[in-house]
């Protein structure tokens, strides 16, 4: 097997960083840190770094075709300037601010839908459901009964889409429609067992192999959801491996987040930089991240 290094890109303390995307115009990488609020990029050529605080919970963000983005706040989906200022709300709420309930991982698939997943505050199992906003603002309730809904990935040539809902420890495949973005007939592809952690976020790379992030893993491992077998590995010095994108001038480079929440006093000093974002220089290549077209 494989066995990648991942490097420190940008130091960082985020709590829970999250959602990273590679933005090719600015050669900029986007992410969020879940539990503080906060909207992160970086410039690969500068080296800046620009933090806003949202005044929400922000769990994912895409770029927005006609400028700014789009996110998942606490409650739903919303629009975000190009400052990460909220502009106003995409679709209807979700769910009330109360109902003990917060947006999980989010992403756009080819055509621009923007699917994202919600979860229980307190990891009660089963509370949340996968969302799909389309172009046009219509929401509609894809997946019900999900624990901490996370990892989405699409392969329109095969037709699939993939899924992780994180306490199965599985990725899940869909028969995926890109015209209706119907999606039917899940059945596992890949488990992970007791020798890999919790499956978290997850990208595909150009060969149709599934990056998927391992919180408690310390890695993210590369597979194969045809055979269900793992390929390759990236490690890391922190435990808790949230979520990864492709990215760099040639989308040869996976960037990945991480997280500092829940580690005790020990561990992070045995794992300094817990909630920085890592690199690894690869040999295939990712695609470029898909925009909300609405
Ligand atoms: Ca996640």
């Amino acid at each position: 097997m494989k066995v990648h290094k991942a490097q420190v890109l940008v130091e960082s303390d985020c709590e829970l960083g999250e959602g990273p995307i590679y933005l090719t115009g600015s050669g900029s990488v986007v992410w969020v840190d879940i539990l503080r609020g906060r909207l992160l990029r970086y410039r690969m050529d500068t080296e800046a770094l620009d933090v806003v605080e949202v005044g929400s919970s922000i769990s994912s963000v895409v770029p927005r075709i006609r400028g700014g983005f789009a996110a998942t706040l606490e409650s739903g989906f919303f629009a975000l300037d190009d400052k990460g200022g909220i502009v106003s709300r995409l679709g209807g709420a979700i769910h009330p601010q109360d109902s003990g309930l917060r947006f999980n991982d989010g992403k756009c698939d080819p055509v621009g839908r923007y699917w994202a997943g919600t979860m229980a505050k307190d990891g009660d199992a089963g509370k949340g459901a996968l969302y799909c906003l389309d172009p046009s603002g219509k929401i509609e309730e894809k997946v019900s009964n999900v624990s901490i809904s996370n990892g989405l990935a699409w392969n329109p040539l095969l037709g699939r889409m993939y899924f992780i809902d994180t306490p199965e420890r599985s990725v899940v495949s869909w028969q995926y429609d890109l015209d209706t973005g119907r999606i039917q007939n899940p059945f596992e592809v890949i488990r992970l067992d007791d020798s890999h952690g919790y499956p978290d976020g997850m990208c595909i790379d150009a060969e149709g192999k599934l990056w998927v992030a391992e919180w408690e893993g310390s890695r993210v491992c590369r597979w194969d959801p045809a055979s269900g077998n793992c390929l390759e590995r990236i490690e890391l010095p922190v435990s808790r491996v949230t979520s990864c994108c492709f990215g760099g001038a040639d989308l040869s480079q996976l960037i990945i987040t991480t997280a500092r929440t829940g580690l005790d006093d020990k561990q992070l000093a045995e794992q300094p930089s817990a909630g920085s974002v890592f690199v690894a220089n690869l040999s295939v290549r990712g695609f470029p991240v898909d925009a909300y077209p609405g």
